[in-house]
């Protein structure tokens, strides 16, 4: 039996079965979780759909709860951290974050405003525009961010009077489970079902006829298997899928002063971020100076367990992505690119990659044109900006981008015509729980956080009385 337990209408749940979860750091299986049956599920489905019943009625209570499952959860970070650190790989400190940056998005939608408009005053009629939950939500999460993401759907979706059914990545199911226990002691019954399983339980819950609406993170090629699984019963979805997104230096940057933020934004959390760089575009004239700077900072990171306090850097998070992101230098070496630093995986146990700088590597070759979701990251010599924009823009992705320079309405100006749903200036992966956030094209469909993101949430319906 695992020590951790799916959280069913309330009650702490044991599976028939368990399967194993592998430490990163070290590629064997450390803990276990349960393997949630088909009956659980349907038992997690009816949970969610009786709590809608009351749940949706007091809009006071729900903010209630929310504020009191913010503080629960920042006050758990110290039990969090170490199960997400031994599951995910990322350092101690990064894995404490996660509940406190949890804690920060379910206090901000605790206190957002559900929008009501009037839309008509006149003598025909006082007609407003109102929000109504949808029902039940099944929520499925990936393994970079389990905790963080998965409060990006608890705190709108409860705070418009849904109730959820929520699946963590196989991979890292421990710390949402977790999380799943300490808001059941302040969460009504059956507001908060946690299940974990494989991927064949996503697909479940994708079928199931409960749900109302499905709100996924995770890869573009799941996202699309969903909106498919979706569409016979019209099921609402929200994609947030994955990035390639390029960042543009412009001509005026001073290489040294940009380069922590640079890597940074490619390297943090092992470059393992939808949102992350993952293709440097930089005018050929101070190319090598970026790429030495890089090289430079990449070369000095301390990889390693992410329970070691002066671990940077953990493991890839799981095997296949290991070999993905190996695969995918090996391939840009043979193809002619240069490891400016790193270019293969350390010695040892564990799925630890090199942080890698790659040069020589251009569109055409898969670590450009693919989402490499790994410490690797190409840096493209270019000359003409508007080329480079459009280069930047020829692709399947639109999750986001920057533009860096000196002066920051030049790079405004080019940040513009980027095709992606957030484009930064002069930094990179800056998020918070006010700012809408998703992607064009295949990054996804719809948006998370701040009021749009509560509307994904809800159903418009129009309140229209009539006067004489
Ligand atoms: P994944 O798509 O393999 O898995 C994500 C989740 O979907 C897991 O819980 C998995 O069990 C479940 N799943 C798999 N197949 C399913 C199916 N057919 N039906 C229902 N559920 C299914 O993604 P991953 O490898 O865990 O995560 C990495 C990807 O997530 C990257 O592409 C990354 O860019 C993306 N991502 C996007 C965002 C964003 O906000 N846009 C954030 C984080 C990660």
């Amino acid at each position: 039996m695992s020590d951790v337990s799916m959280i069913i209408g309330g009650e702490r749940r044991a599976a028939p079965s368990t399967f194993g979860v592998v430490n990163p750091a070290t590629g064997a299986v450390h803990a276990d979780a349960p393997d949630c049956s088909r009956q659980q599920l349907d038992e997690a489905f009816d949970a969610a759909a009786k709590a809608f019943v009351d749940w949706r009625k007091d809009e006071g209570a729900r903010r209630a709860a929310l504020r009191e499952a913010a503080a629960r959860l920042a006050a758990a970070a110290d039990r969090i951290g170490p199960v997400l650190t031994a599951e995910q790989g990322k350092p101690l400190k990064a894995a404490t974050m996660e509940p406190y940056a949890a804690s920060m998005w379910l206090k901000y939608f605790a206190d957002l405003e559900i929008g009501r408009e009037v839309i008509q005053d006149d003598k025909r009629a006082y007609a407003e525009v109102v929000r109504r939950p949808l029902g039940v939500v099944a929520a499925i999460t990936p393994w970079n961010f389990p905790i963080v993401l998965s409060a990006w759907k608890i705190g709108p979706a409860l705070l418009a009077g849904n109730t959820m059914v929520l699946k963590p990545s196989p991979y890292t199911p421990r710390s949402t489970l977790l999380m799943g226990e300490i808001l059941a002691e302040v969460l009504p019954p059956g507001v908060l079902n946690v299940v974990s399983g494989g991927d064949e339980l996503g697909r479940w819950m994708t079928a199931h006829p409960t749900p109302r609406k499905i709100s996924f993170t995770g890869s573009v090629a799941t996202g699309k298997h969903i909106a498919a699984a979706a569409a016979p019963d019209l099921k609402r979805v929200t994609l947030e899928l994955g990035g390639n997104d390029p960042a543009i230096l412009l001509d005026d940057v001073d290489p040294a002063a940009i380069t922590e933020k640079l890597f940074r934004g490619a390297f943090d959390n092992n470059g393992q971020i939808c949102s992350a760089i993952k293709r440097l575009y930089v005018p050929e004239a101070i190319h090598d100076d970026v790429v030495d700077a890089l090289a430079a900072r990449a070369a000095a990171v301390k990889v390693g367990d992410g329970m070691d306090p002066a671990t940077e850097l953990g493991p890839v998070q799981n095997r296949p992505q290991f070999e993905r992101v190996s695969g995918l230098v090996a391939d840009a070496l043979a193809s002619g690119a240069k490891a400016a630093t790193g270019g293969a995986p350390l010695d040892g146990p564990g799925y630890f990659f090199q942080p890698t700088i790659l040069t020589g590597a251009a569109e055409g070759t898969r670590i450009v044109d693919e989402e490499q979701f790994g410490p690797a990251l190409p840096v493209i010599a270019y000359r003409d900006l508007d080329d480079v924009v459009a280069r930047a823009n020829a692709t399947t992705f639109g999750l986001s981008g920057s533009v860096w320079s000196t002066d920051p309405d030049r790079a405004a100006a080019v940040a513009e015509q980027l095709e992606c749903g957030t484009a930064w200036v002069n930094t990179h992966v800056a998020l918070g729980p006010h700012q809408p956030f998703g992607g064009f094209k295949w990054s996804g469909l719809g948006v998370e956080n701040g009021p749009w993101g509560l509307a994904g949430f809800t159903e418009i319906q129009v309140q229209y009385r009539a006067k004489n």
